[in-house]
């Protein structure tokens, strides 16, 4: 299982990538993408998800 950034909700702010402790997240093209291959879920690292915890727009970070 991994994240996903809803990208049209995404306000690009950028502020998640530099909470993911797996450097799952990157911007590409012209959105930001979570890489499932590297998401790990934040398991065994933090409790819940950081970048669903530090984004600022609600339920744009969410389960694949
Ligand atoms: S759930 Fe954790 S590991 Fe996955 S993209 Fe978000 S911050 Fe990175
Ligand atoms: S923190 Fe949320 S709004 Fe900001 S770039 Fe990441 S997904 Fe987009």
């Amino acid at each position: 299982m991994a994240f996903k950034i809803i990208a049209s909700q995404c306000t690009q702010c950028g502020a998640c990538v530099f909470e993911c402790p797996s450097g799952a997240i990157k911007f590409e093209g012209e959105i930001y993408v979570i890489d499932p291959d590297k998401c790990t879920e934040c398991k065994e690292a933090f409790d819940t998800q950081q970048c669903a915890s530090v984004c600022p727009v609600p339920k744009t970070c969410v389960p694949d």
